[in-house]
């Protein structure tokens, strides 16, 4: 991908420059701290507070019992033998003392103690027995936005002008070396991920945080670290329940809240999570955490841990599909995916839809191609490009909306700039390489004048 190589030169130009002087704060909570680092976003090297050097071996799994947050984890400390044992996340180091796992014996297997702020007096972590725990201050502002995306719209910026007066092959040149930039990422991203977690592992979780976009990506990440493929496989028959049951949807105590039609699906949910609920209490993840307001029925969660669910059950057939490369396959296989409840129930509370409705709908399968399926092709050294830069865009949203009133402000030929997804990828790769790290109001931005120059 030669184009994706210019692009990464033109991206260096913005590198000479300051950070932004006010980067937006937003402290990420713990939970969503914890799911970022199970999924490898902070990197699987460290140093710690005392100068070791540690590598990650395995991330380990989410801990159901009392105990860190990770257990059968494993680390390497200045390049000797793998320790298998706990991994613990805290936001703030002392939280280990203040919520008493010092003195608890279900923390003495620990091997690494990790956390955001680092108190002004020095802070050692010790388990029961006086072992002196490693630890690693990470840095949550080297984290990409992306569980969070709320950027205000805005007005037209500088390089409107000599966009404005390059012919459109030019436009569509720029659009394809970011886009191809973006997807090369998104591959070595998901790359990382198949090396700490699996395959099928990675491919679940990266198709959960898909089906949670945009507002409930933490939550829907969560599920899938929590409930592993291998285990949802496992427990075929109870999948469903335990899924549903961990997003914290089988909470109601009383089966009089649900309309009649639904009590019977409800209560055969509750029969099988039951089992499975006083092991599984640690998981279950709080309602607060769900972003409900401003979604459209039909993409309501309740909806998509049900196709979670499905695709899970239609792994075998998911894996073809996967061999096949094709995003008609795929198109096929996720549009097919069916369920007799949610086929007519937009929520477990609502009324039932006199209209069957699609359980994934076309503009998620579209998003799941662009953001899953691609990249993972790509990192598996399948260049599809030219089927990529074809796939249709389905809609719009606000941060594209901004980027493109930013870089084309009222150029007629908008419209046509944002038509695929190779395209809306792309102008979203630029707004994040130049706009975000813009602090001079357009001024000592570099992007006007690379773009007078690119031919
Ligand atoms: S910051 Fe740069 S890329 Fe963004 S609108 Fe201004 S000139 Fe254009």
């Amino acid at each position: 991908m030669l184009l994706a190589d210019r692009y990464a030169e033109l991206r260096e130009t913005t590198r000479v420059r300051e950070r932004a002087l006010f980067p937006p704060q937003r402290t990420p909570t713990e939970l969503e701290l914890q799911a970022r680092w199970f999924a490898g976003d902070f990197g699987k090297h460290f140093v710690t507070t005392a100068a070791d050097k540690i590598d990650i071996v395995q991330f380990g799994t989410w801990n159901r019992e009392a105990g860190p947050d990770f257990r059968d984890a494993a680390i390497r400390v200045n390049g000797g033998e793998p320790i298998r044992g706990c991994i613990e996340l805290d936001v703030i180091d002392r939280s280990w003392e203040t919520h008493g796992h010092a003195t608890n014996p279900a923390f003495e297997e620990t091997v690494l103690h990790v956390f955001v702020e680092k108190s002004d007096r020095e802070f050692f972590t010790r388990t029961r027995s006086n072992r002196n725990v490693p630890q690693v201050c990470i840095d949550p502002t080297i984290l990409s936005d992306a569980f969070s995306a709320n950027i205000s719209l805005a007005r037209p910026g500088r390089c409107q002008s000599p966009l404005k007066d390059l012919p459109e092959e030019r436009v569509h040149s720029v659009l394809d070396a970011a886009a191809q930039f973006r997807l090369q990422q998104k591959a070595t991203r998901i790359s990382r991920k198949i090396d700490d977690h699996g395959r099928d592992e990675a491919l679940f979780q990266e198709v959960a945080a898909a089906l949670g976009y945009k507002k409930n990506k933490l939550p829907f990440t969560l599920i899938a670290q929590r409930l592993s493929l291998k285990l949802v496989r496992e427990k075929a028959d109870d999948s469903e329940a335990m899924l549903f049951g961990v997003a914290g949807f089988l909470e109601a105590p009383d089966l009089g809240v649900f309309k009649r039609s639904t009590r019977e699906y409800v209560r055969k949910l509750w029969d099988r999570w039951w089992p499975h609920r006083d092991e599984a209490q640690r998981l279950i993840l709080p309602a607060k955490i769900w972003r409900l307001s401003g979604t459209r029925p039909l993409n309501h969660p309740q909806r998509r841990v049900a196709a979670l669910s499905m695709l899970a059950r239609e792994w075998p057939a998911f894996r073809r599909v996967l061999g096949k490369r094709s995003s008609f396959a795929a198109n096929d296989f996720f549009s097919g995916l069916d369920h007799p409840f949610w086929k007519f129930h937009y929520t477990l509370t609502a009324k039932a839809s006199p209209k069957a409705m699609a359980l994934i709908g076309k503009s998620r399968v579209a998003d799941i191609l662009a953001n899953v399926l691609f990249p993972f092709w790509l990192a598996e050294d399948a260049d599809l490009w030219p089927e990529y830069a074809k796939l249709p865009a389905q809609l719009s949203n606000r941060r594209l909306e901004t980027a493109a009133t930013r870089l084309f402000g009222g150029d007629p030929r908008r419209r046509a700039f944002t038509k695929t997804v190779a395209h809306q990828q792309g102008l979203l790769q630029i707004y994040q390489d130049f706009c975000m790290r813009d602090n001079s109001d357009c001024a000592q931005c570099p992007f006007p004048e690379q773009m007078r120059k690119w031919t």
